[in-house]
């Protein structure tokens, strides 16, 4: 079984001497709400968790080898006592993802998209009706709904909230719950065209946040030696550690931003620490130094 996970693990820490400015910069650590179940995935999948309790129904979702979502939802259906399957996108590797190795141990059925196996997957489809089907990431009302919960674990109010993005589904969130504030989204992907109209269904604002497509870094699963030294420094200095995914280019981005005075003065900026490190397995021991 695995740890329950708590919300009352999650701290604001003051980064602020980080960055060699006067603007206040807090984080805010949804990273230690529990080790599978982290960061926002807790908050979009909580009213999906709900609605397949109130049916009696099992969660289907989507993702890749090293998805943060596939396994937050296999570690809360396990919690619940749901049935869960994970359809996972790509080729499916000869050594299996740590990742994939856990959703299986956490009892989620996995079905590899890429892989011809028709019996398997005619099994699944004929079954269906009894799982709710979750969009990839958790996008949609539901998710970002429980997204906008992500500020009841606030302090304080700030002008700006800064967080990673890859579907969008937390940052409208985000924008849902902050009706006097900026929502600053870092795309971890590139040229995402998708990311705009995605947001703009789900937020009740079209014109306080704004996108920024500049931080991939190459793109989603890549990871160059900038990033990683980064997050090394990063990590030195603050004591947080990030994942090289998301929130690396997200505290990147923001030192980048704060250097280059993209925020007026007096501003009190929340960076939302949004979890995802159990996807660092994905690169050698001793690359990052935590
Ligand atoms: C899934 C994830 C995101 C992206 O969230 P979206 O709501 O899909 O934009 C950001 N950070 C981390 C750590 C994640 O795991």
């Amino acid at each position: 079984m695995p740890d329950l996970p708590s919300t009352d693990r999650i701290t604001t820490d003051d980064i602020s001497a980080f960055f060699d400015s006067p603007i206040q910069v807090h984080v805010l650590r949804l990273d230690k709400i529990h080790s599978q179940i982290s960061g926002n995935k807790w908050f979009k999948l909580k009213y999906y968790l709900q609605a397949a309790i109130n049916s009696g129904k099992g969660i289907a979702t989507f993702g890749g080898a090293w998805s943060n979502h596939l396994l937050a939802t296999a570690a809360a259906c396990r919690l619940h006592g749901l049935r869960s399957i994970g359809m996972v996108r790509g080729e499916e590797a000869v050594d299996r993802s740590q990742t994939l190795v856990q959703c299986e141990e956490l009892g989620m059925q996995l079905i590899y998209l890429s892989r011809e196996d028709y019996r398997q997957k005619n099994l699944l489809l004929n079954n269906l009706d009894d799982y709710l089907l979750i969009p990839e990431g958790g996008y949609g009302e539901l998710g970002a709904k429980g997204a906008a919960t992500i500020l009841d674990h606030t302090a304080q109010s700030y002008t700006h909230y800064c967080c990673a993005v890859g579907t969008g589904t937390m940052m409208a969130g985000l924008i849902n719950a902050a009706p006097s504030a900026t929502v600053i989204g870092i795309s971890a992907l590139k040229n995402n065209s998708d990311l705009e109209p995605a947001i703009r269904s789900l937020a009740n604002s079209q014109d306080r946040w704004m996108l920024i497509h500049d931080y991939h870094f190459g793109g989603y699963a890549k990871h160059p030696q900038p990033l990683i030294d980064f997050i090394n420094e990063f990590y030195q200095h603050t004591q947080i550690p990030a994942d090289i995914v998301y929130t690396g280019k997200l505290f990147y981005a923001a030192r980048d931003l704060v250097q280059k005075q993209f925020f007026p003065p007096g501003s009190r900026i929340l960076l939302i620490h949004s979890g995802g490190l159990q996807g660092n397995a994905s690169v050698p021991k001793g690359t990052l130094m935590f």
